[in-house]
């Protein structure tokens, strides 16, 4: 059984406002990406990792990234979070053509358990072949119109909300790629257009986004915590 795991980083960050890409945005001393890439070889289920860089970056991004080893490679990405996503996967092909399931990992959910990596690995390797990780959504969501009027307001109790890692057989996920038009916010989203199932495993709080400038206060504070035990 053959792992790769993909992680597009290749976004330039600018609801961080940090004056550079948020994967390589340091918290307590590393990048995101840095701890992204660590935490997924930390599940002990990950043969590869191929990171999308921003193009500019690529050769600063592997730099960061060779202390982890030889299982972690750089590419560059796209310029939609797809595109990294599809030029990630073409890469991952190359250094393992017998892949057998691909993960699709946010460098900006860097704090993401390893158990939780183990769980999504461990649905798609039990016959599941798309698997993300959720969570209960604790607000009550509103479906708005152009004008901001409430519309609707959707049963709270079916809602969840969606992390990565998204495990997927590896046929799967080239086929939603291949048949993708436009952009898609996750990869499960492109598989859901094909009419193939997409099952869940438990998420993690730690698997936040880090996205505006509190959510990484959040995340140094968390880390802090972890050290400190
Ligand atoms: O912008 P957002 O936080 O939704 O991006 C999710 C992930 O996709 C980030 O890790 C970002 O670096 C990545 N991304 C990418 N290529 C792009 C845009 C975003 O790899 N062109």
């Amino acid at each position: 059984m053959t792992v790769v795991a993909l992680v597009p980083a290749a976004g330039r960050g600018e609801r961080l406002g940090a004056g550079r890409p948020k994967a390589l945005v340091p918290v307590r001393g590393e990048p995101l990406l840095t701890h992204a890439v660590r935490g997924l070889l930390a599940s002990g289920r990950v043969d590869h990792v191929v990171v999308a860089a921003p193009p500019a970056e690529v050769d600063q991004v592997a730099d960061l990234l060779r202390p982890l080893g030889p299982a972690v490679h750089v590419v560059a990405g796209g310029g939609e979070r797809t595109d990294s996503v599809r030029l990630a996967l073409d890469a991952a092909l190359t250094f393992a053509p017998a892949a057998d399931v691909v993960l699709v990992h946010d460098a900006a959910r860097a704090f993401t358990p390893p158990e939780v990596v183990r769980a999504v690995v461990d649905a798609v390797v039990g016959g599941a072949p798309a698997v993300v990780p959720v969570l209960p959504v604790a607000d009550t969501v509103k479906q708005v119109d152009a004008d901001g009027r409430v519309v609707g307001t959707p049963d709270r109790s079916a809602l969840r909300a969606v992390q990565t890692p998204q495990g997927f057989a590896v046929d799967l996920l080239r086929r939603a790629h291949a048949a993708a038009e436009g952009a898609a916010t996750d990869d499960a989203g492109l598989v859901e257009r094909l009419g193939e199932p997409v099952a869940t495993v438990p998420g993690h709080p730690w698997a936040m986004k880090v996205t505006t400038p509190f959510d990484l206060a959040v995340a140094e504070a968390v880390l802090a915590g972890e050290e400190g035990r």
